[in-house]
């Protein structure tokens, strides 16, 4: 009898023990093979990394606060090469690599081959829909494949990847070559939602009746401090901030409902914070009307918010206006976090933030805080150095152009003076260094040759290509920024410019943190990791491995 009891009570131990082992089996079985039913990407448009831990304390509960806490933060992710702009910071999200693989080289930049200024998704084959004005649009210069491309190809072309942004570029690149729509908004004449005949040969009829309707009208109304006067910002009214045009004071609040018509009409909402609030408000159309992460193959929507950038160009680092801006968009990322929770489900979607890259302090008001900063202008230096080689070489026109730090010399010149490229370089790159706002000169030849520690070398080597950028390339000393009078900007190697947030949320992330370096191009092979898919074809980044430590 007593034995019988001790073999019962064995068989239970071992059964609670099987179930234990095959619950967790099951669970760890379940974990290699789910995958989430949608992934989202959002790129906040020059998102400094301390604006998540400066406005910190005004977030509310359900937005940033809760994609930190129940997600995972890179908080030393950085840029890792130059230039930090728009157009290559989303590409290189994107693809998880740099300019130099991807070819988006700048928003803009001069190519050598077609003699040119070229704009990164401009595309004479396409027209955008719905407007008279602009010029079609497409990825043809982005020659990699993107993560967005290789879900598509996954899944045989059974994944939808829609992208929005209110800038066409952030939202062309993100999208890939095989996105099914990419939007972007048109502010000058209505205030709509446009594509290009790139992905379709007419508006769907949702995004019709979205641009139909009151859509932007309804924000045509008063910019105020959400939350009172903030300490974490510095006086409403100062020097540094630039104003809407009929406007006394760059102060609150901003009329946007009476300064609209002299301001770009619906163009005026790119440079508030209802520009997000209305690219979330489409998002959340094209959630519910493309049925995004509804059945068990992922789709993907890429969310790009574009007037951060707009409102930091304008008013600066410090601003108040920054602030607000941010302390809304964290009520517009929960408003899109609830809509997931309830049409595709808690922890059914993945999703993934960071920006396209940093932004310096206004140049005045670091020089009022005795921190070392100054001007640099690049048609000065062009117009400079022609002069200074038409003394010593009695030819005009030498330079062709001088644009994101790079300088092209004019082949035709050379080649008609027999003028001899080595000599000329040896003279512009003694020429640079005499200038007090520079503190580096590379040549195509020696970034190239670069294989070193040398950070500066690795910025420029992985932002530069020998077929397209230019001859020589220099670098301005810490706190130099373009010739800008209001607000900020960016596209430098600095910190300030490279280091932005990265955080990861939803199924299959680890709850927490590293302060590890990671970089811009580990995003999209992390991704693909989770998501059992091809990294992108120029991939060459890594993937953050802590995010999945469990
Ligand atoms: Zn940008
Ligand atoms: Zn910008």
């Amino acid at each position: 009898m007593k034995s019988f009891k001790i073999l019962s009570y064995f068989l239970s131990l071992s059964a609670i023990g099987y179930f234990i082992f095959t619950t967790i089996y099951d669970k760890k079985e379940k974990s290699l093979f789910e995958q989430p039913k949608l992934v989202v990407g959002i790129v906040v448009d020059q998102m400094r990394y301390d604006y998540l831990t400066r406005f910190w304390n005004h977030y509310g509960e359900g937005g940033f606060k809760r994609l930190v806490k129940d997600g995972f933060t890179a908080k030393n992710h950085h840029f890792n090469y130059v230039p930090t702009v728009t157009g290559p910071g989303h590409a290189s999200i994107y693809s998880g690599t740099t300019p130099a693989v991807h070819g988006i080289l700048g928003n803009d930049w001069y190519n050598r081959v077609e003699r040119q200024m070229v704009y990164c998704v401009d595309d004479l084959n396409h027209t955008s829909l719905n407007t008279s004005s602009s010029k079609g649009k497409s990825p043809h210069r982005m020659s990699v494949s993107t993560i967005t491309d290789e879900l598509r190809i996954h899944h045989q072309f059974n994944s939808k990847v829609i992208s929005i942004a209110i800038k066409d570029r952030s939202a062309v690149l993100p999208g890939g070559h095989s996105a099914n729509a990419a939007y972007w908004y048109e502010g000058e004449q209505d205030g709509d939602w446009i594509s290009s005949t790139y992905y379709m040969d007419e508006l769907p009829d949702w995004v019709q009746a979205f641009n139909a309707g009151d859509s932007s009208e309804k924000y045509l109304k008063t910019w105020n401090q959400l939350k009172g006067a903030y300490v974490e910002s510095g006086a409403d009214e100062n020097p540094y901030e630039s104003t809407f045009d009929g406007e006394e004071s760059n102060a609150f609040p901003h009329e946007i409902g009476e300064l609209w018509s002299k301001n770009d009409g619906f163009d005026i909402l790119k440079d508030t914070p209802f520009g997000n609030s209305l690219t979330t408000d489409f998002a959340i159309e094209a959630l519910k009307n493309e049925n995004l992460g509804t059945d068990a193959i992922t789709d993907f929507l890429a969310i790009s918010f574009s007037s951060t950038d707009y409102v930091g160009h304008e008013y600066g680092v410090n601003s108040k206006e920054v602030q607000d801006t941010y302390i809304r968009l964290d009520q517009d990322i929960e408003r899109l976090l609830n809509v997931l929770d309830s049409l595709v489900g808690q922890n059914e979607y993945t999703l993934f933030l960071s920006s396209d890259h940093g932004a310096m302090h206004n140049s005045e008001f670091l020089r009022d805080a005795k921190i070392p900063t100054g001007k640099i202008n690049k048609w000065q230096i062009r117009n400079e150095l022609n002069q200074s080689l038409k003394e010593v070489y009695g030819v005009n026109g030498i330079i062709e152009n001088v644009d994101y730090n790079e300088i092209v010399f004019n082949q035709d010149v050379l080649k008609k003076h027999k003028l001899n490229q080595k000599e000329l370089t040896s003279f512009v790159v003694a020429e640079l260094m005499k200038r007090p706002e520079i503190e580096h000169v590379f040549t195509a030849e020696e970034v190239h040759g670069h294989n070193g520690l040398n950070r500066m070398k690795n910025l420029v080597q992985n932002g530069h290509s020998l077929k397209y950028s230019g001859d020589i390339v220099f670098i301005q000393k810490p706190g130099y920024i373009s010739n800008r009078r209001f607000g900020s900007t960016h596209a430098s190697g600095m910190n300030y410019d490279t280091h932005v947030p990265l955080l990861f949320y939803g199924q299959g992330i680890t709850k927490g943190s590293t302060v590890e370096r990671t970089e811009i191009p580990d995003i999209a092979p992390t991704m693909s990791v989770l998501l059992g898919i091809s990294f992108p074809n120029g991939t060459t980044g890594n993937p953050i491995k802590a995010v999945f430590d469990h």
